[in-house]
């Protein structure tokens, strides 16, 4: 007798895309639909429930459903980009809402907020989101709708306690949102803490070759905020091309492998350079020194993630250098992909960012971990000469 495909371990489900065939090819491979509208049946109906392709594309379904079985929700949604997927939670909210958010997180994001969002009539308290006192003093009882999370959060990866954040928020009658885009599904699971909604850039880990802009959201319940979200990504077309789609349901069957390498090969970059002559401080969750790193070990199983950032001695100049002199470690921005990167937060945040000037991120591909190793430390050493 077959196993049932419900007890299958999420690698396995994420490996085949949840094995669907394709019933009239019987393709293993999940097809492209590039429709931009669907027939009515002829007694004037739409039984498929398909109408036009900015509501609909089943391209969308494979990753969709995939993201649900992975994140343990009820829907999801794919999005245009990271951005699209966030602020459309944002758009579902209405004028005059209140909304607490970080003070450290995805600096596009704090940007839109403290501007249109702000100006759009949504009122907003940014706190220390590693501190849990901060949201009980923050979140007012009735005026609060949404707290917005990010943990591990960009580019100091401080950790925020989602289970005792999401009892604060439920009991004030708010909803929770977190982007657990560096955690990914692989590492950690916001909805089984308490959060209402989960958000991915899924041009990071998900997708994880750099080669798509993509976001995504899933929902714990899918309920009347959830058909607001829906309204807004049709309503201004925040839709993800069909192609794109269909590379981020191929990007998410490596997920597992990708998730679990890139997280031991950070903690091994993060202990070698823990104590270096020529790095002020390593911050990454995985180290027991690290401020969240026992709140890290409970949310997060299995890794802590492939993002770390060191500081280095000598302040901005030091740092940029570095950056200069490094090979494998290819200065650019975003994160997630299989080659690893670097980037100087301060050269691309600008000064109203809370980052340490003398701080490098860097994302962890999925190199030979002693080849990132050999590689930083000549650049130390060639920077400070
Ligand atoms: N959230 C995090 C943590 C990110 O790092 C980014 C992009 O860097 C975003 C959201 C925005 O995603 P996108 O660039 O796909 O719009």
């Amino acid at each position: 007798m077959a196993t049932r495909s419900n007890d299958d371990h999420p690698a396995t489900k994420a490996a085949q895309a949840l094995g669907d065939i394709e019933p009239i090819t019987k393709s293993v491979t999940p097809p492209l639909y590039p429709a931009s509208t669907y027939q009515r049946d002829a007694d004037n109906q739409y039984r498929n429930g398909r109408v036009y392709g900015r509501p609909h594309n089943p391209t969308f379904e494979t990753a969709e459903r995939l993201l649900t079985a992975l994140e343990g929700g009820a829907a999801s949604l794919l999005f245009a980009s990271g951005m699209a997927a966030a602020t459309a939670v944002f758009l579902a909210l209405k004028p005059g809402d209140h909304v607490v958010a970080p003070e450290v997180m995805y600096w596009g994001l704090r940007a839109w907020l403290k501007g249109s969002a702000t100006e759009w009539g949504l009122s907003f308290t940014f706190v220390d989101a590693t501190d849990t006192a901060a949201f009980a003093r923050a979140i007012e009882p009735g005026r609060t709708r949404l707290v917005w999370l990010e943990t591990p959060s960009n580019p100091t990866w401080g950790i925020s306690d989602i289970a005792a954040i999401a009892a604060l928020a439920h009991a004030a009658g708010a909803r929770v949102a977190v982007d657990s885009t560096v955690a990914t599904p692989i590492l950690s699971r916001p909805i089984e803490f308490g959060a209402d909604i989960v958000m991915h850039s899924g041009t990071k880990y998900l997708n994880g070759h750099s080669d798509i802009i993509a976001g995504t959201l899933t929902t714990a319940k899918a309920d009347e905020f959830w058909e607001r979200i829906k309204a807004v990504r049709s309503n201004v077309g925040a839709i993800l091309g069909t192609f794109e789609a269909w590379l981020l349901q191929r990007g998410m069957r490596t997920l597992h492998i990708r998730v679990e390498r890139a997280s031991q090969s950070a903690l091994k970059i993060a202990r070698h350079f823990e104590s270096h002559p020529l790095v002020a401080e390593v911050l990454y969750p995985g180290l027991p020194a690290f401020a969240g790193h026992k709140l890290a070990a409970q949310q997060m199983t299995g890794g802590f993630g492939g993002m770390l950032s060191i500081r280095v001695k000598g302040g901005e100049p030091a740092a940029i250098a570095v950056a200069a002199e490094t090979r494998l470690w290819k200065r650019a921005t975003s994160l997630g992909g299989v080659e690893s990167l670097i980037e100087h937060r301060g050269s691309i945040e600008g000064p109203t960012s809370p980052v340490p000037l003398d701080l490098l991120r860097l994302s962890v591909g999925i190199e030979y971990a002693d080849d990132l190793i050999a590689d930083m430390e000549q650049a130390l050493i060639m920077a400070h000469r």
